[in-house]
């Protein structure tokens, strides 16, 4: 087994040379013999041997001298001295050269046989992990999505050329160097992970605790400045202590979701919130009331005399005055509230924190800006009221029934007014 690893063998004693060449040969079919410094440093040039093994006291060039020049060449050359007992002055310089071994003369083949077999085991082992790195970097260039490896302590020792691609960068140290940590690059938003507080080292910990399909984080692409959004696979190696960690980009699944949802809960003529937007916010503001004693006001409106408004001036002119209606009361909206279409020509509103009292000033003032307002082509709506305040067992009707009945009071008291609800 021990037959295919190269050798280099340097003795000036022609006898003691002719004999270790016998069992040398068993152990290498490449072997090479010099018989002195000279000339061994001159074959090691030439074959560069696994193995060099040499006298230390010969002529022309000694074996230390020799290995001093060849561990210049190669730091990591395995070296075996073999000395005479009279030659004890030079083992302190070899000692300090760091080589693999010593035999005294006369060789004991077997101690020599066993340091070779040392050596190739080493060998072996090193050619098997470099092996197995260029394996996993072959493997890592089929992923399409960014991969990395941390150790224990979040370091990454290992990314695929996909994500130094992403970050222009050609080492995982240029990283270190310009990003310093992964997740200091995650951007915020409203559907992306960041790590709360001072958890960069904790991130992996904390995005663990989201469900797989929210692990998603936002970081900018350096090459086209754009941000992208990943879905991040995570994969803890318990043997090693690593995390294997993958980075799919899924932007274009983000983008269409967000899109969507925006469509979702967009009305389509007015561009305001929509039925569905509203129920869920006034679902949340009831449920914060119960829970904190947060208290709102509704508003519900609606033009007035419109089904004769389309009558007169056709539905296409009634749908402008819809979009002219819901621009003109968004501008008068405050960042707290929300205003929605609830439907036809009715709108609604909630006001966080507003007292029934402050949300008739609201109202009234709403109820003017549309009374006052002069929409296109010189013609002009008015809208009546209802307004309501939530009360303890209050659900999404009741309290905007009470709204409801509120407004069809205000209608019946002649419209273009405000009604409290009762
Ligand atoms: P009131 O003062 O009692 O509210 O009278 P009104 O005519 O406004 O009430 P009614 O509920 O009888 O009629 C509502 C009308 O609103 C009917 C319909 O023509 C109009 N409308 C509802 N939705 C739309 C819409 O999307 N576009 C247009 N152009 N008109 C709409
Ligand atoms: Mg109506
Ligand atoms: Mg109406």
């Amino acid at each position: 087994m021990v037959n295919n690893i190269k050798i280099l063998y340097v003795e000036d004693d022609d006898a003691i040379r002719e004999n270790t060449k016998k069992p040398l040969k068993y152990f290498s079919s490449d072997l090479f013999v010099a018989s002195n410094g000279k000339e061994g440093l001159e074959l090691y040039k030439q074959h560069k041997p696994d193995i060099v093994i040499s006298d230390i006291k010969m002529p022309h060039m000694d074996g230390i001298t020799m290995a001093k020049h060849i561990k210049e060449e190669n730091p990591k050359q395995h070296i075996i001295f073999i000395t005479a007992h009279s030659e004890r002055n030079y083992f302190m310089d070899a000692i300090e050269m760091q080589v693999d071994g010593y035999i005294l003369k006369p060789i004991d083949y077997n101690l020599l046989k066993s340091k070779i077999i040392d050596i190739k085991e080493t060998i072996e082992l090193k050619n098997k992990i470099k092996e197995q790195e260029t394996l996993l970097n072959e493997i890592a260039k089929f992923q399409n999505n960014l991969l990395v490896v941390l150790d224990k302590n979040q370091d990454i020792i290992f990314s695929n050329e996909k994500f130094l691609e992403f970050f222009a960068i050609s080492s995982i140290e240029q990283f270190r160097h310009k990003y310093n940590r992964l997740a200091y690059l995650f951007l915020e938003g409203e559907d992306f992970f960041t790590p709360k507080g001072t958890g960069d080292k904790h991130w992996i910990e904390q995005i663990q605790l989201l469900p797989d399909n929210k692990r998603i984080v936002s970081i900018l692409d350096i090459n086209s400045f754009l941000p992208k959004a990943f879905l991040v696979t995570l994969n803890f190696v318990e043997e090693t202590n690593h995390f294997i960690i993958l980075f799919n980009e899924i932007t274009n699944i983000a983008i269409e979701k967000k899109e969507f949802k925006q469509k979702a809960f967009t009305d389509e003529l007015t561009s305001i919130y929509n039925r569905t937007f509203f129920n869920e916010a006034l679902k949340k503001e009831i449920a914060s009331f119960k829970r904190d004693k947060q208290i709102f006001s509704f508003i519900i409106f609606d033009i007035d005399f419109f089904k004769k408004f389309n009558d007169t001036y056709g539905h296409q002119t009634g749908d402008d005055i819809l979009i002219e209606l819901a621009n003109l009361i968004q501008m008068h909206t405050r960042d707290a509230d929300i205003f929605a279409r609830w439907g036809g020509e009715e709108f609604v509103k909630i006001l966080p924190n507003t007292t029934l009292e402050n949300a008739l000033k609201v109202a009234e003032h709403l109820r003017e800006i549309v009374d006052k307002h002069i929409f296109k082509n010189n013609l002009k709506v008015s809208c009546s009221f209802g307004v309501s305040q939530v009360r303890d067992n209050d659900n999404s009707e009741t309290l905007i029934k009470r709204a409801d009945d509120a407004l069809y009071k205000a209608k019946q008291n002649g419209r273009n007014r405000v009604e409290a609800e009762i």
